[in-house]
């Protein structure tokens, strides 16, 4: 059998048998979580621990900067909740035109899991990245399809005494989400320092809600920025996250093992933090152990 025929055959009537298998197990599970908060009382969560399949109308698109948008969407009612794990992604899926196959990338939303009514996503859009430049192209009325919750790092609150956020880019969108959950939970005392590096000053997201976390927990969040092409007269430090900036600006050191540090940004950030097989990397020179360092 050709290529073609597997194509223009086999396919679709693939497709859709995925479809409506998605579909029947989204139904199913929506209406297991229906019945679920009808008992408890509690907000319904738009999305569970399994596939949801949900589609969710875009409200607002904020530019934030040359490349990054904000998106805000509507839950389906006003009393729904994400109901996510922290540090978890949403697989999105579309099929943007002009496009031979459909395209499925994971974003993390910023919203609070307990938020109720909207769910917001930070995007970057690369050049000629595919569900990115989809993604900028929605305007509010649009629907994206969420595909599936995936979990990230299991948080277990006040493991760590003391936590390090190493985030490059878009990347920061676990980390906020980390932070915003650990510090609006009454119970968490871990202390966290967020290191963001990012090409030029207009790159830094989310600033001004560091700044209100960094106002409201003094001895808990401190945010250090650096820019590797500063303007000039930039408040930032400049230069790349080395590991003579970590020296500096991070208190918590690995010996205390009560500790770990989190990773999230661009292949060439990581691995310099990281290392590989050959090299130990920046963290491993500062005396962090493997498990000591998780890389969302
Ligand atoms: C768990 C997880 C959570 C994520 N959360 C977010 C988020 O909240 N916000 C967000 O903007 N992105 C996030 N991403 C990245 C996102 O899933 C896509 O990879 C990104 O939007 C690019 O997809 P695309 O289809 O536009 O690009 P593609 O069509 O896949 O790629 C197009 C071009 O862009 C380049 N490119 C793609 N991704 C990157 C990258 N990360 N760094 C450098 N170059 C790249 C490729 O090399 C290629 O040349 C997350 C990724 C993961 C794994």
């Amino acid at each position: 059998m050709t290529t073609n025929t597997i194509f223009t055959g086999r396919l679709p009537s693939v497709l859709g048998s995925v479809a409506l298998a998605g579909i029947g197990i989204s139904v199913y599970s929506r209406y297991m979580m229906n019945v679920a908060h009808a008992d408890s009382g509690a907000p319904p969560k738009a999305f569970g621990s399994g596939p949801a399949f949900l589609s969710l109308q875009l409200q607002s698109s904020e530019v934030v900067n040359h490349n990054t948008k904000r998106l805000r969407f509507a839950l389906p009612t006003e009393q729904h909740i994400s109901g996510l794990a922290l540090t978890s992604a949403l697989l999105t899926f579309s099929w943007p035109k002009g496009c031979f196959l459909p395209c499925v990338r994971p974003y993390t939303p910023i919203t609070k899991s307990d938020e109720t009514g909207v769910l917001e996503l930070i995007v970057k859009k690369y050049p000629d990245g595919k569900q990115s430049t989809h993604l900028h192209s929605l305007q509010p009325g649009d629907y994206l399809r969420f595909v599936t919750p995936i979990p990230g790092y299991k948080w277990t609150p006040n493991k760590h005494s003391d936590i390090t956020l190493i985030a490059g880019g878009a990347g920061i969108t676990p980390m906020y989400q980390l932070i915003q959950g650990i510090l609006n939970n009454p119970e968490e005392k871990t202390r966290i320092t967020l290191v963001f590096g990012v090409n030029t000053d207009a790159d830094v997201l989310l600033k001004s809600e560091f700044e209100d976390f960094e106002r409201r927990f003094p001895n808990r969040f401190k945010a250090v920025y650096t820019v590797s092409n500063p303007v000039s007269g930039s408040p930032y430090l400049k230069g790349y996250v080395t590991k003579e900036l970590l020296s500096k600006v991070v208190s918590a050191t690995p010996e205390k093992g009560n500790t770990k540090v989190f990773v999230c940004g661009p292949p060439a950030m990581e691995s310099a933090l990281v290392g590989n097989r050959k090299q130990s990397g920046i963290l491993g020179e500062l005396g962090y152990t493997k498990d000591q360092i998780h890389r969302f």
